[in-house]
């Protein structure tokens, strides 16, 4: 996504030199949020999705090469690549995103059990979710939470095991955790709250799922999604920095000069949140954008106010800002009927906020009061609690 939108922003801004696009997957650069939702339940195909058409590349003189990078030769300006080869460049940008985590367990590598990142993972587990099917979803984050629901919704039995009390509690707190239970519960979704697996079984193929708990889930596919890491192989044995993705300052430059990086893999200097590394399809495509124009000499800081999505069943969620540790969680709107907006301050200031179907009714646009939020947050402003809470103090 990131490296697409990249070599797309270069044309735009008029840049008229060699591009060269190199990738591992197939398919021209796409966004993968459909890969959980309509894409899984065979409701959309990804032309949608794509950054360009295929026939744009070519007309752009923009090069694809499906092939793996191995290393990035920084004396020489090479980076080598799988088949022997090697591309010179001037400037280099890194977009590799993310590798998903394994679940170092028994049984892991059994047929059935799926992780969920490329194309060809959805297209195996569709093979496996039939209606009727059991599946367990290891991990009920952004991802496992929106397989579980797309799995429930075309009729597979979804069992999830998740290490806390409540899906996606770690990033929106327990208000909102609690919020999500409901929505999975009341789905069908059975929760196997505060528990792990520890072992996949089964004779040729997955059949169960043990927990540490002792729980044995019968099952004919699992899903596991506990996260990822950034995917930085090729830079071992660089100068370039790694901690937690490669460390840019705040137009993405990483600590070789006429070397950037952009999207899930880079670590950001971020001129409001501090450094921040950010795994969402909003933050990929504009920072993709702005490594490009960096890479033109732009000195121009990334000071995006994030934003991300997530849809789970008819359930629409948004957020805005950044936050890990928040003392004070102010709700406007009603639990009950999972119409909401949560406010996460940090010693007074607003640092992000949370939508959830606020959408449909006339008086409430959750695009309009996520764009509010996000000005707010981007003041570093201090709004009085009390109001945050009351519908009628319009937060725009
Ligand atoms: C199933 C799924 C659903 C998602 N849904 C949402 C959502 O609803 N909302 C949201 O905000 N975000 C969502 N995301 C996250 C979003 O897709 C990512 O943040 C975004 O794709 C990151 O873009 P990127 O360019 O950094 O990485 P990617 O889009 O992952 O691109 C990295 C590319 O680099 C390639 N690559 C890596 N290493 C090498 C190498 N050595 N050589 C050659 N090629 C290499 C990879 O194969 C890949 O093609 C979702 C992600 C997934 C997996």
């Amino acid at each position: 996504m990131s490296g697409g939108v990249a070599a797309k922003t270069l044309r735009e801004e008029g840049y008229a030199g060699r591009i060269v696009l190199i990738g591992h997957e197939p398919t021209p650069p796409f966004g993968r949020p459909p890969l959980s939702k309509t894409y899984l339940r065979g409701e959309e195909t990804l032309s949608g999705w794509l950054v360009k058409p295929e026939s744009w590349y070519e007309e752009n003189h923009v090069e694809r090469v499906n092939a793996t990078a191995t290393r990035v030769d920084i004396n020489s300006q090479l980076v080598e690549l799988d088949r022997g080869k090697s591309i010179a460049y001037e400037k280099l940008l890194i977009t590799t995103g993310g590798e998903n985590r394994r679940l170092e367990v028994p049984g892991a590598d059994l047929p059935g059990v799926f992780q969920l990142r490329t194309v060809a993972d959805c297209d195996a587990m569709k093979q496996a979710a039939r209606p009727g099917a059991r599946s367990v979803v290891v991990g009920m984050g952004f991802i496992g939470s929106e397989v579980a629901a797309s799995l429930t919704q075309i009729g597979v039995h979804v069992s999830a095991v998740l290490p806390g009390r409540a899906p996606l509690e770690s990033v929106l707190g327990p208000e909102v955790g609690e919020v999500m239970v409901g929505i999975h519960r009341d789905a069908g979704v059975e929760l196997v709250a505060g528990d792990e697996v520890v072992r996949f079984e089964g004779a040729g193929r997955i059949e169960r799922a043990i927990t540490r708990k002792g729980r044995e889930l019968e099952c004919e596919l699992a899903v596991v999604a506990i996260g990822i890491l950034p995917a930085v192989g090729i830079l071992q044995g660089t100068e370039i920095a790694v901690d937690n993705g490669i460390l840019v300052d705040a137009a993405c430059r990483t600590s070789v000069p006429g070397i950037f990086a952009a999207g899930d893999a880079a670590n950001h200097m971020h001129p409001l949140f501090g450094r921040i590394r950010v795994e969402h399809y909003n933050n990929a495509e504009k920072q993709g954008a702005a490594a490009a124009r960096s890479m033109l000499g732009s000195e121009a800081e990334y000071g995006y106010v994030h934003t991300f999505w997530s849809d789970q069943y008819e359930h629409k969620m948004e957020y805005v800002g950044h936050v890990r540790e928040w003392d004070r969680f102010v709700l406007r709107g009603s639990v009950r009927d999972r119409k909401l907006i949560g406010f996460y301050l940090a010693q007074g200031v607003l640092r992000a906020a949370v939508g959830l179907n606020r959408g449909g009714d006339p008086e409430l646009d959750l695009d309009d009061e996520m764009a509010a939020a996000g000005r707010l947050i981007a003041k570093q402003s201090r709004p009085d609690p009390r109001a945050l809470a009351d519908e009628k103090a319009p937060l725009t």
